[in-house]
């Protein structure tokens, strides 16, 4: 079967499926159908982030898939369905001691593959970003082209991208059993009825686990890890174009966003697949992380906040390709926290292993069979 005559199945609406979706059209194929379970898309994590593009990575090979990603999120092909904002702001990775020494060969990393990317000394951070002053911090790294996406209009370019190039979406669709036989996929079975597939992408998110479970996959174990965001009402004093501030000691960020400054205290316990609740804990902990950061940073109202999940496997590597096991079976999952950023790479890289391509090894699930 030439795979354009593939009967395809995407599990999942998220940055995901819906990457995957877009980079398949892309390639030719013409049978896919998406499966999502809730009534909209991106429901769950991919709309719940912080939308920022973060390119200066600690992982190589998804530094890679970032800034291959970055370069097409700026830049849409042609046609693109759907107009996205991306908001350069810039990003600064600030600290100290053995954190700051590894920030500084990520930074090497990504000026090796051509990112733009300086070091600044704690006075000129400071001259950048005055919320920070106080802070006991070694320099920066100042990477000018990462910056804030609109993340609606980013998933819904990649959906109907591939529904012109003839995919379906079904929504409230749960798939509760893929069925496998002799070694390969059939299908799956939904409470909507039972859809038929040469092929089934496990885009579950933080469930990619029980769906690889349901198929008899290779057994890897996912870690969807809660992450809370808070954001201020706008605050006068705040400006549009400050950047993003990544701290990796005190593991606190903050930005810009919508007139005042989101937050978000770098929380990750672990949780099970599903709709996190939020913990009261989790301001606490912003508290104490913004005070132990910056002692003079200015106290802030908090208007909403939210929780969502970022779902890794124990090398917090990217879970993309071939099921060694299950024939048909395809896994795109644990993008963990760089979800966004990474998609349209990873979109890209599904697709065309798909299409026959060589797996990229980082990624491969044969590492876990
Ligand atoms: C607080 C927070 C901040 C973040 N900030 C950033 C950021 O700034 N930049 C960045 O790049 N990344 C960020 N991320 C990470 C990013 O959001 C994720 O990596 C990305 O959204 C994961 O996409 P996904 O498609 O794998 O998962 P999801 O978005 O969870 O999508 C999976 C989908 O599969 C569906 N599904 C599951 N099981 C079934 C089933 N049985 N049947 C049918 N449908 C099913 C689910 O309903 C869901 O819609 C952040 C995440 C969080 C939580």
């Amino acid at each position: 079967m030439r795979p354009e005559d593939a009967r395809y199945v995407i599990i999942g609406a998220g940055f995901a499926g819906a990457a995957t979706a877009c980079h398949l059209a892309f390639q030719g194929a013409r049978r896919v159908v998406i499966l999502e379970q809730e009534a909209v898309p991106g429901f769950h994590s991919s709309g719940r982030n912080a939308g920022f593009i973060r390119q200066v990575l600690s992982e190589p090979s998804v530094g890679d898939l970032a800034a291959r990603s970055a370069e097409f999120i700026r830049n849409p092909p042609p046609g693109w369905p759907v107009p996205v904002s991306y908001n350069a702001i810039g990003s600064l990775i600030v600290g100290r001691g053995q954190q700051w020494e590894a920030v500084c060969r990520d930074a090497e990393l990504a000026r090796e593959r051509g990112l733009d990317v300086e070091c600044w000394s704690p006075e000129k951070t400071v001259a950048a970003m005055p919320l920070i002053e106080g802070g006991v911090l070694d320099g920066a790294v100042w990477c000018a082209s990462d910056g804030v996406i609109d993340i609606a209009a980013l998933l819904s370019g990649y959906l109907k991208t591939a529904q012109s190039g003839g995919a379906v979406i079904r929504y409230g669709a749960t798939v509760t059993e893929v069925r496998a036989g002799e070694g390969r996929v059939h299908g799956v079975a939904t409470d909507q009825g039972f859809v038929e597939a040469d092929v089934v992408v496990n885009a579950a998110g933080p469930w990619a686990g029980p769906v690889g479970v349901m198929a008899g996959a290779v057994p890897i174990a996912f870690h969807p890890r809660r992450r809370h965001l808070f954001v201020t009402p706008p605050l006068d004093w705040v400006k549009p174009d400050w950047p993003f501030v990544l701290n990796v000691s005190d593991e606190v960020y903050f930005q810009p966003s919508s007139g005042g400054l989101m937050l978000c205290p770098c929380d990750e316990d672990e949780v099970a697949p599903g709709d996190p609740p939020t913990r009261p804990e989790a301001l606490e902990l912003l508290a104490e992380r913004l005070a132990a950061a910056y002692p003079d940073f200015p106290d802030v109202p908090i208007g909403r906040y939210w929780a969502g999940l970022r779902t890794f496997t124990d090398d917090n590597r990217f879970v993309i390709g071939w099921d060694p096991g299950i024939e048909g079976f395809f896994w795109v999952a644990g993008l963990g926290g760089h979800g966004v950023t990474t998609s349209a790479a990873v979109g890209s890289l599904a697709a065309r292993v798909l299409f026959g391509a060589d797996e990229d090894p980082n990624f491969s699930p044969a590492r876990f069979g």
